[in-house]
């Protein structure tokens, strides 16, 4: 078969906070995607980055006496770290603060600009005299209209409101203090109404392939009307506005940031030699393009990353499938920073094997539904599935190999029906995978695990061996073979027990091929594939950590 192109992009997470369990449950399915495509041999780009911009991060790095950069760096560098121990596989792990990136943005600004989808307007703000300048509403202090309590120029602080800076009472500027006048300022606005017609074109012919969430925020979006949108931002830490009197602004984030896939997929495609143009083209029959991300991620790529792509008039594919996730929730609760109930993957990951989390969070992804997850759930799904399925599957087989035979595998011949189903199972796998149907892939794999159990059960090969040794052999080389595909199946999920499998057997590298097996096979270091997993030991360690979490978070 031809080789397909494949482009994964992976949400950004944004840089003022460690990676949580709601970024895992919605970034894996990109990185399984990608190893599952890899191994059918398609030639796949997946990208992801860190979202470093914008207030939130500008705001924390003031109170707490630091540049930006810094604070940004830090969680970037904590993105790739959990990310490397989670198995991600980027061909691109890269951030908005580098060198490529700002660049590309400019330029497709720019760009934008010629194609006459971006245009200029003044309007009042709130201004400081004394520190002579434009205030972003966070940089107010003032007084909520509603309750009196302390507001900035956005939201209240003792009611929670939602604020206009216009009807906030009293405004000051939060640095110097001094009373703030109202004066013109000029923001360039992308007029993201001229693309109405072609998103709803978009959600319609995408109907299959979006999950059902993003069909629906997405057609709310356009129901609710959509307006233009401020493109830059009074602000001093981002990507400089490429055009004259707009110094002392940046280009506002959401534009920017959903630019990323683009920026960081032209520098794969560069490195490999490819022309990036073409591969993303409307006219390549072979692409498909894959966008995996959160909720309340929706709206950025249903409507206004395609309508950018659209501004730019590069002839790009607008977005084939959406993946987005619902949201997670904990002991049925919401998580958040403010109630100290967010458990990072770190956390997470010092509890459990990556591999029982990537499981976890793909065969109870919050796929269509919210998701409810807690520790003693995630232990019960290891241990019914990891250990007494999968691991007692392939321990079972290949203990008593090893006890009675000195770890030789004689070849015999594999059950026809077995083969039969194997091969389809790829098949009917890789269908679901390719639709991002991420629960219904894992559970197909599982039922192949449910059936190969059956198989040896009904077998009996601790009578065949002492009866009739050819048929043991057949059974234990059929069971060998199923092993074999098992280590194949699983990889782009479980990659650490694939990797484990392949070497114990000496097996080629994963492939999403069948593996027919050649002559006899010999064991080599058999070791358990997964550990049960007592449930006290670890709700023990969560105690303590929700302490921990408690200090820790700010
Ligand atoms: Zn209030
Ligand atoms: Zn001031």
């Amino acid at each position: 078969m031809e080789k397909r192109d494949i482009f994964i992009g992976g949400a950004w997470p944004y840089a003022n906070y460690y990676l949580h369990v709601g970024h895992l449950a919605a970034l894996l399915p990109g990185d399984i995607l990608a190893k599952y495509f890899r191994g059918k041999g398609d030639n796949v780009i997946y990208v992801s980055g860190s979202d470093c911009h914008g207030t939130p991060i500008t705001e924390r790095a003031r109170k707490e006496n630091v540049s930006p950069k810094e604070i940004a760096t830090h969680y970037h560098d904590e993105f790739v770290k959990t990310f490397d121990k989670l198995g991600f596989e980027y061909d691109e792990y890269s951030s908005t603060m580098s060198e490529h990136h700002i660049k590309y943005v400019e330029d497709q600004f720019k760009k934008i600009i010629d194609n006459g989808y971006i245009y200029e307007k003044e309007e009042l703000q709130d201004y400081c005299e004394s520190c002579n300048t434009f205030l972003s509403d966070r940089e107010i202090d003032g007084v909520c209209p509603h309750c009196g309590g302390k507001s900035t120029g956005d939201q209240c602080e003792v009611c929670g409101d939602s604020l206009d800076s216009s009807e906030v009472l009293d405004k000051h500027c939060k640095k110097c203090g001094s009373k703030t006048v109202m004066k013109e300022n000029k923001h360039l606005y992308f007029q993201l109404t001229a693309f109405e017609k072609q998103l709803q074109e978009l959600i319609n012919e995408n109907k299959n392939k979006w999950r059902k969430n993003a069909l629906g925020e997405a057609q709310k979006y356009i129901d609710m009307g959509l307006v233009d949108r401020a493109a830059t931002r009074q602000l001093e830490w981002g990507v400089p506005v490429p055009v004259k009197g707009y110094e002392d602004k940046r280009i506002y984030v959401w534009i920017e940031a959903v630019l990323g896939y683009l920026s960081v997929g032209e520098e794969v495609a560069e490195k490999r030699g490819i022309d990036f143009d073409k591969f993303m083209s409307n006219n390549n029959p072979n692409l498909k393009t894959y966008y995996v991300h959160g909720k309340d991620n929706i709206p950025f790529h249903t409507t206004i990353y395609p309508a950018i792509i659209s501004a730019m008039k590069n002839n790009y594919k607008l977005p084939d499938y959406i993946v987005s996730s619902a949201y997670v929730n904990l002991n049925n609760e919401k998580m958040s920073k403010s109630k100290g109930n967010l458990i990072t993957a770190n956390e997470l990951l010092e509890m459990f094997d990556s591999d029982t989390l990537r499981f976890y969070f793909s065969f109870k992804g919050p796929e269509t539904n919210d998701m409810n997850c807690s520790l003693s759930d995630i232990i019960q799904t290891h241990n019914k599935f990891l250990v007494g399925m999968l691991g007692n599957f392939v321990n079972r087989n290949l203990s008593f190999i090893n006890k009675k035979f000195a770890g030789e595998i004689q070849e015999g011949k594999i059950d026809e029906t077995i083969k039969e189903a194997t091969i389809k199972s790829y098949k009917l796998i890789g269908e679901f995978f390719e639709r991002g149907e991420l629960r219904n892939a894992v559970t197909q794999i599982f039922e192949y695990i449910a059936m190969a159990n059956k198989y040896y059960d009904s077998q009996k090969p601790w009578i065949q061996v002492k009866e009739d040794i050819e048929s043991f052999n057949d059974t234990t080389y059929t069971c060998t073979y199923m092993i074999a595909n098992m280590a194949n199946m699983i990889a782009p999920v479980l990659p650490n027990a694939s990797k484990k499998i392949k070497e114990i057997l000496n097996l080629p590298k994963y492939k999403w091929e069948e593996e027919t097996l050649q002559g006899n096979y010999k064991i080599q270091n058999l070791q358990m594939l997964y550990n049960r997993i007592d449930e006290k030991n670890v709700l023990n360690m969560s105690e303590d950590f929700q302490i921990e979490t408690k200090k820790k978070s700010r």
